[in-house]
């Protein structure tokens, strides 16, 4: 290839970092400045640009930037300095550039599949020009983050998870794929904006939305076999838990509102056990929120507590209730309930407030999940402190604004006895004299790593016991350090090697579960993890 085209090909580039004899061998010469960075020295420049930036999104758009003009050195900023750009290539910044994603969209960063590619989406997949695909990040955009339906628009969030599942998982770029399923949007603003990127239509349901998905799922398994993870995300809750069964007993599927939030937040549970002594079944849970995370980390929690105490997992769910928009799920509501809520709804007087049900249920650990801020109100956190000796208190609802309460709110009204972690992140408070650093129930811990576990095995399923083990994992890397200032989560600056444990265990469970098909099983299973994560350092071209 000439020169030129290696300078434009973001795979290949390395812009200044280019050696002398790498110039005269690839017809370089001119075409750079006589100047030569290492790649140490580019990273550097680029975070102090990055720092000048005062609004977010310029950030997130220099960052894309940065992408499609050199993808090692993206990768070499994210994986250096990731506390400081998780929130620039994700949440919360992603979400404003979803919003905007038509006014910014220049080049294809993953595929589009929509109403009008019915009957040629194998056609589709053979457009994308990489072979050896080994994880698909797909959303239809109609729950995106907290913000709700942005249809088309929704393809930043494939995107920034699969730039993820590279830097802190070590799967290969080229391995990833972004896909956006567009079935049209219910959104009145984009269908009225003359400049909107997506279909002009409301939202396909039924038969024509499970064929155009069923025709999605067939066309990705002939194209790419048997081993490649489809991860959904970002689905409503109805089409979710739908798409969850129906396929994860013929492909390999994995839905990280659910199941990645489920494994996350029940790593926090174990950890934390270290802090409030027993085991979980001594626990007794109330949530606010009954969805895709909500049910789903109870579903794991009570999948937890079987494989320790034996009982049926129909018993162990009597330690679990949730509060929805109605109130207190109970019995007498069974009828009109979601399927996914029946399996909560336990004998017991219909309660509406949530205050009430903490005083009637008397649960040791609250968890929020509804996506409405500010119902952990001082007179539900008080009760909570009335009740235990050390409330565990979860505030998992995102943006920052959504939480269900703030940390400070929660280690003031508690008199700094709470035990808290957010989903948003939030600074560390002092009360009286102590410093508290609350813990983030990032999915961000887990997904890439059960990814990486899972490719790195061949498994062919995702089996529950799998993100229990991805859990289990998450919960060892906290120390004693950790545990001090009051941490459930391992601070994000190790997050590979974190992932590499993560990835080993779940590959670990693969193998016993039989549904790995890299054999033999490598000795070392977290070495062998660290030896398969892409690097971004460059290579020399000779
Ligand atoms: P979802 O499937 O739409 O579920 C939301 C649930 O909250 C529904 O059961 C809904 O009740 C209930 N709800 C809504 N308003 C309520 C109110 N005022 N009082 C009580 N319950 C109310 O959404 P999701 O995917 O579970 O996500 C929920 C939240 O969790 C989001 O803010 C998301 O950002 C957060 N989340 C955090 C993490 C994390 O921290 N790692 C991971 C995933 C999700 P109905 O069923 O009656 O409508
Ligand atoms: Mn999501």
């Amino acid at each position: 290839a000439s020169g030129y085209s290696l300078l434009r090909e973001p795979r290949h580039n390395k812009g200044l970092a280019f050696t002398e004899k790498e110039r005269d061998a690839h017809y370089l010469r001119g075409l750079l400045p006589p100047a030569v960075f290492s790649q140490e020295l580019q990273e550097k420049k680029l975070m102090h640009n990055l720092r000048q930036y005062k609004v977010p999104l310029q950030r997130y758009m220099a960052m894309m930037d940065l992408q499609e003009r050199n993808e090692r050195l993206f990768y070499k900023l994210l994986v250096d300095n990731v506390e400081e750009l998780l929130p620039v290539v994700y949440t919360p910044t992603v979400g404003e550039a979803c919003q905007k994603y038509g006014s910014i969209f220049r080049r294809p960063q993953g595929l589009y599949i929509s109403l009008k590619e019915k009957g040629k989406i194998l056609e589709v997949l053979k457009n994308w020009p990489e072979r050896s695909v080994q994880v698909i990040v797909v959303t239809d955009g109609e729950r995106i983050l907290g913000l709700g339906d942005l249809g088309c628009q929704g393809m930043g969030i494939p995107v920034g998870k699969l730039s993820l599942y590279t830097a802190l998982g070590g799967v290969r770029p080229s391995a990833c794929l972004p896909i956006t399923i567009d079935v049209g949007t219910n959104n009145e603003t984009l269908l009225n904006d003359e400049f909107y990127i997506g279909l002009k239509q409301k939202r396909a349901r039924g038969q024509e939305y499970d064929e155009l998905l069923e025709e999605f799922m067939s066309a990705v398994k002939q194209n790419y076999g048997e081993k490649v993870l489809i991860q959904f995300e970002d689905f409503a809750n109805h089409n979710a838990f739908e798409l969850l069964s129906r396929y994860s007993s013929t492909h390999l599927v994995f839905n990280d509102d659910i199941q990645g939030t489920a494994s996350v937040v029940l790593a926090g549970l174990i950890a934390s056990l270290k802090l409030l002594g027993g085991t979980l079944a001594d626990h007794r849970f109330l949530f606010l929120g009954a969805g895709e995370a909500g049910t789903g980390i109870a579903e794991l929690i009570a999948l937890e507590i079987s494989k320790q105490n034996g009982n049926p997992i129909e018993e162990n769910r009597k330690k679990i209730w949730l509060v929805d928009s109605k109130g207190l799920i109970v019995e007498s509501r069974k009828e009109s309930l979601q399927h996914f809520k029946q399996p909560w709804a336990h004998e017991h007087e219909f309660v509406k407030d949530l205050v009430d049900a903490v005083k009637a249920i008397k649960p040791t650990v609250l968890i929020g999940t509804s996506g409405v801020g500010k119902q952990f109100t001082k007179e539900v956190v008080e009760a909570m402190a009335s009740l235990n000796e050390k409330p565990l208190i979860m505030a998992l609802s995102n943006p920052t604004s959504q939480a269900e309460c703030t940390a400070e709110e929660a280690y003031t009204w508690t008199e700094g006895r709470a035990i808290f972690a957010s989903g948003s992140p939030f600074d560390p408070f002092e009360y009286e004299g102590q410093v508290f650093v609350p813990g983030q129930a990032n999915n961000a811990y887990i997904f890439p790593g059960f990814g990486l576990g899972v490719i790195m095995s061949g498994a062919i399923r995702v089996h529950d016991d799998m993100l229990l083990a991805a859990s289990e994992a998450l919960a060892s890397q906290v120390t004693d350090e950790h545990y001090a200032k009051g941490l459930i989560y391992p601070p994000f600056t190790n997050i590979r090697k974190i992932s590499a444990h993560i990835a080993a265990k779940v590959a670990a469970k693969a193998y016993e579960l039989g549904l790995a098909s890299h054999l033999p099983q490598p000795e070392d299973l977290v070495k062998y993890a660290e030896s398969c994560m892409y690097n971004p350092v460059y290579r020399n071209y000779r």
